[in-house]
């Protein structure tokens, strides 16, 4: 397949996924069931045909309406459609020119792992921005098939046969094999989850306030799980910076404080996912440097 063709088919998949992802995201917190009904109008409840439903098309050929009753829609709908599709081919750029060793198969499973993250993410924070609060189905639910993916995938995380240049900085003591792979999605699990709880237990006790909700801790959790203990400290470190910005912009125009955590720790990941070997290479031999000195280099 020509790499335009790849390129046009992945955005046109990404955009359907991102269509389902709509779905979660306006079904998920109102505690409906995502596969029943199909889609419908939410005004005046008639359902909408397949040719009204085309990601991103359809809202613009019924310039956001509804073809029967005229209730207005969201553009958010168009909005994750594009930004799905467009990570789907940017991640496919990203993963398969730039960067990830290893074999075909290696990378589209490590491709399809981090897309689903990326899916995770995507509607965990658009509930987030809605209502304040992360779905911990979606998070729970991840962390488990994150641990799976972990032993069924060791390469994912820099196993006998890393994926990812600059490999892991916990050594294989099983041989790289799934036991490896399932330790190191559960150090990244424990670090990232333990790294945002640590960080609102100090800010309870310095601020007395609740900056950041057990919400937060599962959503990080999640993203260590898939992305192993390395990118997860990375995630957390770069989080802030898109928090700051937003969070500048927000109390200028709506003296708004409370701000949602959860979509600057997705950005953050998928800033990571998206460099991790460039930053590996960076950032881990120094660090690797210092834990194997730390550790008596017995490794
Ligand atoms: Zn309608």
């Amino acid at each position: 397949m020509s790499p335009i063709v790849l390129g046009i088919w992945l955005f046109a998949v990404g955009a359907c996924v991102g269509s389902f992802l709509n779905v979660c995201i306006y079904r998920l917190p109102a505690g409906l069931s995502i596969v029943w009904p199909p889609s419908h109008c939410t005004k005046c409840l008639k359902p909408i045909a397949w040719y009204d439903n085309l990601p991103i098309l359809s809202y613009f050929l019924l310039r956001g309406r509804c073809r029967r009753c005229g209730a207005t829609y969201s553009v958010q709908y168009a909005l994750v459609e594009l930004m799905t599709g467009l990570l789907a081919v940017g991640f496919y750029v990203a993963y398969f020119v730039f960067q990830v060793r290893g074999t075909d198969s290696a990378r589209w499973s490590v491709y399809l792992v981090h897309m689903a993250l990326v899916a995770a993410l995507i509607v965990s924070s658009l509930i987030d921005l809605k209502y304040k609060e992360i779905y911990t189905v979606v998070t729970n639910v991840g962390m488990v098939l994150g641990l799976a993916a972990g032993a069924l995938f060791p390469a994912l995380h820099g196993g006998a046969n890393p994926v990812a240049a600059g490999g892991s900085v916990l050594p294989n003591w099983f041989g790289g094999g799934w036991l490896d792979g399932l330790i190191r999605a559960a150090a990244g699990l424990v670090v990232g989850g333990g790294m945002i709880w640590l960080t609102a237990l100090g800010g309870r006790l310095a601020f007395r306030r609740e900056a950041m909700g057990f919400g937060d801790v599962l959503l990080m959790g999640l993203i260590g799980s898939v992305l192993g203990p390395e990118a997860a400290v990375l995630t957390y470190f770069l989080a802030p910076f898109f928090g700051l910005i937003y969070g500048v912009w927000n109390l200028a125009l709506h003296k708004d404080h409370e701000l949602p955590y959860g979509p600057f720790l997705s950005m953050a990941a998928v800033i990571v996912m998206l460099t991790q070997s460039r930053l590996m290479n960076h950032f881990w031999p120094g660090l690797q440097s210092i834990w194997l000195s730390l550790s008596g280099g017995g490794l």
